[in-house]
């Protein structure tokens, strides 16, 4: 690479610009924009190149399922972002997370989970892990005191999510990394909903944050893509050898898809937030409606812990449908902006109805611990104008009483 861009990955530029132009590194030909580098392989000059380059003795790559130079500037860019030392990206946020539990763990280890994570975290959780030989304690991830029970006995990892899916509570990340780190554990947290915009849990303690790319960062609905970020020590002992042999690569031109839409990612998600912020209180409002959980609002139960943690509301709210789940499917048919899709995170609005799509496989009693019932919707904010959003709720959400 000709030009690797030094001047914005010094540390005191501002996210704007690192959004920009963090991680650039130009080829001889000197493009604009990032390079597409969809090659499988790498060639070298002579026998005794690759065999420097294979055993690690000289830099440069040597195969794409170990590194690739546009996925290369996707994790340099996002490692610039969150804070981090390292960052590795995999095809997917499922691929990324799996890795983040499957790969540090070992038989007889321990792992605690908040009850309330992505369906696929806990379908991970409760059938892969196990048959591994190692045991996983849920935890309300609200209750502090089930926190401290959980953690007095030595434990590998802590996974949580905050704000969670599909309700978002709102868990307290510096207390729990405290009592997580106590136990001798890791603490990984699901930074999915918040974004890196609103929230950093490394400051706040965590020691490994990890991200479906799919939301917020493409943030236009094409591409699957994931990132663990973290240590560099601990990274390159702990998933070096497990992403390189297992091979949950991404391909690079989904890296450079990302790559593009993290350029724009602060104006839409700061968009997205004020339009999110505005439809809360619309939808709060209305007869129709029992609750809405947004971070931002005052009477949101955990509006303390998103206060201390969090920069903004975020682009996601929950809403129960005092009409149960009847009411809730009259509304969603009468979307005429609005989109039924389980994805979030996308420049247009979608909604969903957890208990009949995205956890449509949880028990009653598996509901009722996540306070999950057939009221609740999950709205995820796009980029359409509010005012259009807020009559297409209102025409909606009268058909629904
Ligand atoms: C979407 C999502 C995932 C999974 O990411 P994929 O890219 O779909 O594999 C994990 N956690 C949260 C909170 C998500 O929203």
């Amino acid at each position: 690479m000709a030009d690797k861009n030094e001047q914005s990955n010094r540390d005191s530029a501002k996210l704007a610009t690192t959004l920009v132009h963090g991680g650039r590194m130009r080829s001889e030909f000197c493009e604009t924009s990032e390079g597409m580098f969809l090659t499988s392989g790498y060639c070298y000059p002579n026998a005794e190149t690759a065999q420097a380059r294979m055993a690690g003795d000289e830099p440069g790559f040597v195969y794409s399922r170990y590194a690739n130079p546009t996925i290369q500037m996707l994790e340099d860019k996002l490692a610039l972002i969150e804070g981090a030392e390292a960052c590795r990206c995999t095809a997917s946020g499922m691929a990324a997370i799996s890795t983040a539990l499957i790969a540090p763990c070992q038989q007889g280890d321990r792992i605690v989970a908040a009850k309330a994570l992505f369906g696929s975290c806990t379908w991970i959780l409760k059938n892969l892990m196990p048959k591994f030989g190692i045991e996983v304690e849920f935890v309300d991830a609200v209750d502090m005191d089930a926190w401290k029970a959980a953690l007095s006995k030595p434990t590998r990892l802590v996974l949580i999510e905050s704000p969670s899916n599909p309700l978002l509570e709102g868990a307290d990340i510096k207390a729990i990394a405290d009592l997580t780190h106590a136990a001798g554990a890791e603490l990984v947290v699901d930074n999915v909903f918040a974004t890196p915009m609103c929230q950093k849990p490394l400051e706040l303690g965590a020691d490994w944050v990890v991200y479906s790319c799919t939301k917020h960062m493409d943030g236009q609905g094409r591409v699957l893509a994931g990132a663990i970020l973290g240590k560099k020590e601990a990274m390159d002992e702990i998933f070096d050898g497990y992403l390189k042999h297992t091979g949950p690569a991404i391909s690079p031109f989904n890296a450079w898809v990302v790559l593009k839409g993290l350029e724009t990612m602060e104006l839409r998600v700061e968009r997205m937030a004020s339009t999110a912020a505005k439809v809360a209180d619309f939808i709060a409002d209305h007869p129709a409606i029992a609750e809405v959980r947004y971070p931002g609002r005052k009477d949101h139960p955990q509006y303390d812990i998103f206060q201390k943690q969090q920069t903004g509301g975020g682009t996601l709210i929950a809403l129960s449908f005092k009409g149960g789940k009847e009411a809730a499917f009259k509304a969603f048919n009468a979307f005429e902006i609005v989109t039924i899709s389980n994805n979030l995170g996308d420049a247009k609005s979608l909604i969903c109805h957890p208990t009949t799509t995205t956890h449509r496989t949880l028990s009653d009693e598996e509901k009722a611990e996540v306070g999950l019932n057939d009221s609740w919707a999950r709205l995820s904010i796009g980029l359409e104008h509010p005012d259009d959003l807020i009559a297409d709720f209102s025409n909606a959400l009268d058909k629904a009483l």
